[in-house]
């Protein structure tokens, strides 16, 4: 296993007219499980391509344990990567698919080569699938086989493009599961890339926010969930999405104002929150972001606002209710809550809930 330093790395193609990836920089530890995430087009598949040697850097260093590898080709690197495809050899059976990257990549014996793959088969659960040939098997059991591949070569480096995107729902969370305990149980370090929010938050000791090539935010899952540097972030992550307003903020005192700019919004931030931020308040427009989880409905509580319900989503133990605070702010409520569209309702959420994005740099200013 191995640490990993990606130093300002860069991709442009068509002679410079796309920046696929914009002078990243990450360290992952050795052992660490990084999830990278964002949306289509940000420059995940092109980071692991560099990582791999598939994709040659416009600039920048890629360090994998203590070795300059930028320049090394992928055949001497000791990374694995594992596809959205599987990408597994179609005439060769399960047993020579694993086999074939060992020898490729190893000086074993074949005796030595066929107990790794027998214990590898074991370990994936897939003993049984050894002599089949891959278009005789489910898209769970291919990707099973494109994991045990990838494991039995024991690389430095695991690379993962949106493995589980071809499943279904649930063999996803299985998939999800079964990787997640590969990862405990071999103690791998891997970058794995998605562009689900959900499996990044849930898989990653890490989380590696992209967006347009360039980080966005790295930091553990809680601390970017709960402290998001920017609206892009804050929007991303997070499910159903955070609820942006558009706010004018005045300072009066030890008080902030926030005044919905539609007229339906107000609200005041105070005391030592305020102290702690008054500084990094200069201009008077924001977004104001609080998340769906973070809204309750509460009659009477300081900072009440009152506004309309629009529409009522159930989803099981819980309501999502569309007010009219802003054309998409959703409130997520416990199902005994009572209301039906038209209602009138006072909501509530606190101080610490909030963020306050510039409008124009889009930066969270309260972090
Ligand atoms: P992601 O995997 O996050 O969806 P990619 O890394 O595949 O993103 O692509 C990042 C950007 O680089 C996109 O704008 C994409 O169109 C562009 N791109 C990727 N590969 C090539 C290529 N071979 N030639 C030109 N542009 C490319
Ligand atoms: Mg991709």
């Amino acid at each position: 296993m191995a640490r990993v330093t990606v130093d300002e790395l860069r991709k442009e193609y068509d002679t410079g007219s796309v920046v696929a990836v914009n002078d990243l920089s990450l360290e992952i530890e050795d052992g660490e499980f990084v999830t990278v995430v964002g949306p289509s087009g940000c420059g995940k598949t092109t980071t692991l391509r560099m990582l791999a040697g598939l994709e040659e850097p416009t600039g920048g260093r890629i360090e994998i344990g203590g070795e300059d590898v930028t320049d090394v080709h992928a055949k001497n690197r000791d990374v694995a990567m594992v596809f959205q495809n599987y990408a597994l050899y179609p005439h060769k059976t399960v047993f020579e698919n694993m086999e074939f990257g060992l020898r490729m990549s190893t000086d074993l014996s074949e005796a030595e080569r066929e107990a790794r793959v027998a214990e590898t088969a074991e370990m994936m659960d897939i003993e049984e699938l050894l002599e089949d040939k891959p278009d005789e098997l489910s898209g769970g059991q291919k990707q099973r086989v494109a994991l045990g591949r990838a494991i039995v070569r024991e690389p430095d480096l695991f690379l993962f493009d949106e493995p589980l995107s071809n499943l279904d729902a649930k063999l996803r969370t299985t998939m999800r599961a079964e990787i997640q305990r590969l990862q405990n149980e071999l103690g791998i370090t891997a970058v794995y890339v998605t562009h689900d929010q959900h499996e990044a938050m849930t898989m990653g000791d890490r989380i590696v926010i992209l967006d347009g090539g360039e980080l966005q935010q790295q930091g553990r899952p809680t601390d970017v969930y709960e402290r998001p540097v920017n609206g892009f972030v804050g929007g991303f992550i997070g499910s159903p999405s955070m609820n942006f307003v558009d706010v004018d903020v005045e300072p009066d005192g030890d008080r902030l104002h926030l005044t919905g700019r539609d007229g339906e919004f107000a609200y005041d931030l105070s005391g030592a929150y305020v102290d702690r931020h008054a500084d990094d308040l200069e201009s008077s427009r924001y977004t104001l972001g609080v998340r769906p989880e973070n809204v309750t409905v509460a009659d009477g509580a300081a900072n009440a606002i009152a506004t309309t319900v629009d529409v009522v989503e159930p989803v099981g133990s819980d309501n999502f209710l569309h007010l009219g605070l802003s054309d998409e702010f959703i409130a997520r409520v416990d199902s005994d809550v009572r209301l039906e569209p038209g209602d009138r309702v006072t909501i509530a959420f606190d101080e610490s809930d909030v963020h306050l994005f510039d409008a124009e740099t889009g930066r969270n200013v309260l972090t």
